[in-house]
This record gives structure tokens, C-alpha cells and sequence, in this order.
């Protein structure tokens, strides 16, 4: 399951199954692989100051790091 995809806004983001985020075929690039929701964060940010719709990926996020924190792990794989 993905945080967005381009259907509802204009990033696509996912948790792949070796426990990144991903930012994929990223309109400001090039693609972000991160294991910190923070950088995912932080790179979203950057997506709408150029005036992209991130949809509910940030808010996301910040629910998952105020849950379970920044890291992202390999286990959780709600996301995968
Ligand atoms: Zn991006």
C-alpha cells in the first residue's frame, strides 16, 4: 500500500518491501529512498513549494512518527 499515487496527487510514495520510503518517479529528483519519515517529510515540503498536491502524505507521516517514530523498519509492513 502506498502513502499517495499520482491518482489523488502529484507524488507517488510507498513503503517498499526492503523497508525504504520511496518518492517514485519524482517530478523534482531524482527518486528518494530514505528509512527516515523526517527526510520523507522534509521532501514532501520541497514538493509543495514547487506546487505539488501531496495529498495526505505528510500528515501520514507525522501520525506515524508521533506513533511509532522516524525510523522505518523492515517489520512494519502495513505499507509494503
Ligand atoms: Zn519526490
Amino acid at each position: 500500500m502506498s502513502y499517495a499515487r499520482f491518482s489523488n496527487s502529484d507524488v507517488y510514495v510507498y513503503h517498499d518491501s526492503r523497508g525504504h520510503l520511496t518518492c517514485c518517479m519524482c517530478e523534482i529528483g531524482p527518486d528518494l529512498e530514505t528509512k527516515s519519515r523526517t527526510e520523507m517529510v522534509e521532501h514532501m515540503r520541497a514538493h509543495e513549494k514547487v506546487g505539488h498536491d501531496t495529498g495526505d502524505v505528510i500528515l501520514g507521516l507525522l501520525e506515524e512518527i508521533e506513533a511509532i517514530g522516524d525510523a522505518v523498519t523492515e517489520e512494519i509492513g502495513a505499507w509494503a
